[in-house]
């Protein structure tokens, strides 16, 4: 009996399958204007803030908006934001993921869709694709047709003015990190460092990556917000959605069959070809939609060609209810952006120019000296936030018979006068001597006070009895 060979194993799928390019149609509306001029005002922004001067004194930056790492500090305007207080920009940033929690759980992923930087700068680099290759079936055309001297010089023409581009955005990153004027002349001239170089290659390489390749497929598979914002949304969020029992039974219109048993929808297409990621929204509402509106911009052309009411593509909730605006998702997220505003503003207005820290000698601990006093050391540092020198006297108190010295100053005295150079950290070292008939305590509390109150401290005065 002849034996039945086993049958093939069933082919398993690919793991990875080439995404096409998407080559977006171009649309009037006003969603597309609203893109077009945020994006805009976003951009102009961006590029011109780390060139805006402002004064601040003598031998400081004049940079409006610089976070300089040789510095350890942030400048912002008239605010300098030290090491110690980057609790300040954490505040910052937290209140702008609240502003995005908000405006998540009221209209979806509008960020992505008008103002994430992965969005501005792809719609750029689109644009300049649409100029040098042409509109969206042109540039379909010329990707399938063989390398000819038209396709090569429109595709360099193309990728010249992404790299212009990717190359001044990657400039303009790096002044944010270091004086503008100086480092483009440094940067332009060849004077600047390797690590400049670096960094400018880094910037420009990832926006030339990002914008001009990857895409929509950042938006889709990398990113992780889409992934988060899902737990903003509810049945009442604004996300755009085709009316299913308005558009359906699609079809597309033909003369004479005006009144045939059909929905809204032509099905024309017109709403996949506009769309940035390449989605059909008539599937439904899906994670890879970036709720730009493009689409509705698209169909509501389409409606007004056909005399039908505008709005197959709409802003709805999933309610499908009028949107409520105060609900206690978006009261909550109000709220807390509210209160953390307010925390900020406060702890902006009430943050103190001048710091005092204190650090007690580890080694040794405390010294008896021959006349029987106890001496104790400590390294005083004043941290001095001012834009001039700040004069003032150091005292301490806590317990009694104290007398302070300062290495290579005065001696055995009850007031130290100390000066804080200017925007700067002022370290200082001086030594305590508790007389020898007062109390002694082992680890007594003591309070340095710099300036009546200006700056003050707590230590201990590690006196060790056994001694
Ligand atoms: S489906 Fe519409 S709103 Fe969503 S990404 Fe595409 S064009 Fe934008
Ligand atoms: S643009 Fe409007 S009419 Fe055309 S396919 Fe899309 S939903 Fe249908």
């Amino acid at each position: 009996m002849s034996q039945q060979p086993p049958s093939a194993p069933s082919a398993e799928p690919p793991l990875y399958v080439k995404t096409p390019t998407i080559h977006p149609r171009a649309v009037k509306g006003p969603h597309r204007s609203m893109k077009t001029w945020l994006g805009i005002l976003l951009v102009a922004v961006t590029a011109l803030l780390p060139w805006l001067r402002w004064d601040r004194g003598p031998d400081m930056p004049h940079q409006a908006v610089l976070f300089s790492f040789t510095d350890m500090r942030a400048y912002l305007f008239g605010m300098d934001i030290w090491a110690q207080q980057f609790y300040l920009l954490t505040g910052i940033l937290i209140l702008a993921c609240l502003v995005l929690f908000l405006a998540t759980s009221l209209f979806g992923r509008i960020w992505c869709g008008f103002s994430c930087p992965q969005t501005v700068w792809t719609d750029l680099f689109v644009r300049i694709e649409r100029l040098c290759e042409g509109e969206r079936n042109a540039r379909l055309r010329l990707e399938n047709q063989p390398w000819t001297v038209n396709k090569i010089l429109r595709k360099t023409a193309k990728h010249a003015l992404w790299i212009l581009v990717s190359s001044i955005t990657g400039l303009i990153f790096c002044v944010y990190f270091t004086d503008a004027y100086a480092a483009t002349a440094e940067l332009l001239t060849g004077r600047a460092s390797i690590t400049l170089y670096s960094f400018w290659a880094l910037f420009a390489g990832c926006t030339y990556g990002m914008a001009g390749f990857v895409r929509e497929q950042m938006c889709i598979y990398m990113c992780p917000w889409p992934r988060i914002q899902g737990g903003m949304l509810d049945e009442n969020t604004l996300n755009v959605t085709y009316d299913v029992a308005r558009g359906e039974p699609r079809g597309r219109a033909k003369k004479g069959q005006e009144g045939a048993a059909r929905g809204d929808c032509v099905d024309c297409r017109l709403c996949v070809q506009v769309c940035p990621t390449g989605i059909d929204i008539r599937d439904g509402v899906q994670m890879a939609c970036i709720n730009c509106g493009l689409c509705i911009d698209a169909c509501n052309s389409v409606m007004a060609r056909f005399d039908l009411p505008p709005n197959l593509i709409g802003w709805l909730p999933e309610s499908k209810t009028k949107p409520k605006l105060f609900r206690p998702r978006t009261l909550i997220y109000g709220g807390l952006t509210a209160v953390l505003a307010l925390v900020l503003l406060l702890a902006t207005g009430l943050r103190r120019e001048m710091d005092l820290s204190v650090l007690a000698d580890r080694s040794p601990t405390s010294m008896r000296m021959s006349d029987g006093s106890v001496r104790d050391g400590y390294t005083v540092k004043l941290v001095n936030r001012h834009h001039r020198a700040v004069s003032g006297d150091l005292t301490v108190t806590g317990i009694p018979g104290l007398h302070l010295t300062r290495i290579g100053g005065a001696e055995n005295v009850s007031v130290l006068h100390l000066t804080a150079q200017p925007d700067t950290v002022t370290t200082f070292r001086v030594y305590i001597r508790q007389d020898r008939d007062a109390p002694k305590t082992d680890h007594a509390p003591i309070l340095f006070n710099f300036n009546n109150g200006m700056a003050t401290a707590r230590s201990v005065f590690q006196v060790n009895m056994g001694q």
